[in-house]
């Protein structure tokens, strides 16, 4: 088998942490063993640590980040429900599909992209919806959005609206604080900062929450009541439910101890340090940055194609040439937009030097 390695420096997947891949490997345990369970509960008491939230119905769901979204909306919505989904790019309006598919009435509020969501439309947009849901982090412009100034503005309105973020560019990158913020309902996915291969969606959902979810959701799979069952156990012990994939868990596991040892706050500093000094030297390079300035997301950069190169050919060159892989835009921006992540393992300067001196040598 001959292996291929890359610098995976696009939207994701990132590359992992070692202590992720020596966790992938190791010794295929049962889905009920005593033993996998202690490592089931670390990796929940993990996701808490890391998202900031003493909800107990915190857990990694089974899939990538969209199941995390889609098990939102499933155990949330009633039809006919408000929805209220604040759009800024690519996942927000994936959002206002999903969540109408369970029935929403979606009030979708656009924003320019590049531009972080404005909390007073959002709530200007409807009285009293049964949800507001926004992206933490747009992988699809690399902009940041305030959802602790969102959270507050809900709870100053004193609405039982519940607050849904999408976390899955910013858990394990950023510091986060869903209790303080909040944040009722957030999803993530495995394959970004938290420097995990993709296929875990982690998941956190607050008591308000559980109060008020669709008990029957439409999605067996989905439905956290039985799940909880299996992550939280009861009076019998812990019931199946699915074969939960005990590697990707075993992995996700090594991968917050090690982001948990080396200190919140440290990983996030990294992640912002590693940032800046890319978009500083793509500045220096003579491009210009797509996303509004004071709105960058440090773990993913977008960067605009200059106008003499081509964008496909450029990241072609870079992969086959350097075995760099960077991101085209997405949506409309497709071949306007590199997109660049410095996540995980990679939000290191060594990684921000590499893509910038590449980049240079291609655009030459
Ligand atoms: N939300 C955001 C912000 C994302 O960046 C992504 C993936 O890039 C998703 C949702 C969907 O996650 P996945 O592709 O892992 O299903």
């Amino acid at each position: 088998m001959t292996l291929i390695q890359r610098a995976l420096l696009g939207p994701g997947p990132s590359n992992p942490y070692p202590e992720a891949t020596a966790g992938l490997a190791a010794p295929l345990l049962g889905h009920l063993d005593p033993a996998f369970i202690r490592i089931l509960d670390r990796t929940c008491a993990g996701l808490r640590e890391v998202w900031g939230t003493d909800n107990a119905l915190t857990l990694p769901l089974s899939g990538t980040g969209s199941i995390g979204m889609e098990a939102a909306f499933a155990n949330t919505v009633r039809a006919g429900d408000t929805v209220v989904v604040a759009v800024n790019g690519l996942f927000g309006a994936r959002m206002c599909e999903v969540a109408a598919r369970y029935g929403a009435q979606v009030v979708r509020v656009d924003h320019p992209w590049g531009e972080p969501v404005d909390v007073e439309r959002v709530l200007a947009a409807h009285p009293a919806p049964a949800i507001v849901a926004a992206v933490h982090a747009e992988t699809s412009t690399g902009v940041r959005s305030d959802i602790a100034a969102l959270g507050a503005a809900l709870r100053a309105r004193s609405s039982d609206t519940l607050l849904l973020a999408d976390c899955v560019t910013s858990l394990g990158g950023s510091e986060m604080a869903l209790d303080a913020w909040g944040v009722d309902i957030a999803y993530a996915g495995t394959q970004k900062c938290l420097g995990v291969a993709p296929g875990l969606a982690p998941f956190s959902f607050s008591e308000r929450a559980w109060q008020r979810r669709v008990e029957v959701p439409p999605v067996w799979y989905l439905d956290l009541g039985l799940l909880g069952a299996y992550v939280r156990g009861g009076p019998g012990g812990r019931a199946y439910h699915h074969t939960a994939p005990v590697a990707m868990v075993a992995s996700l596991d090594a991968a917050l101890t090690r982001i948990t040892s080396e200190g919140l706050p440290l990983v996030a500093e990294r992640h912002r340090a590693a940032g800046l000094r890319l978009q500083e030297g793509l500045t220096d390079l003579g491009l210009e940055l797509f996303a509004a300035e004071g709105h960058r997301l440090p773990q993913l950069t977008t960067v605009r194609v200059p106008a003499d190169a081509d964008s496909a050919k450029v990241r072609e060159r870079l992969l086959a040439e350097y075995g760099i892989e960077i991101g085209a835009g997405a949506g409309e921006y497709a071949s306007t937009v590199w997109r660049i992540g410095l996540m995980g393992d990679n939000a290191r300067l060594d990684r921000a030097e590499l893509v910038l001196a590449a980049l240079a040598r291609v655009l030459g």
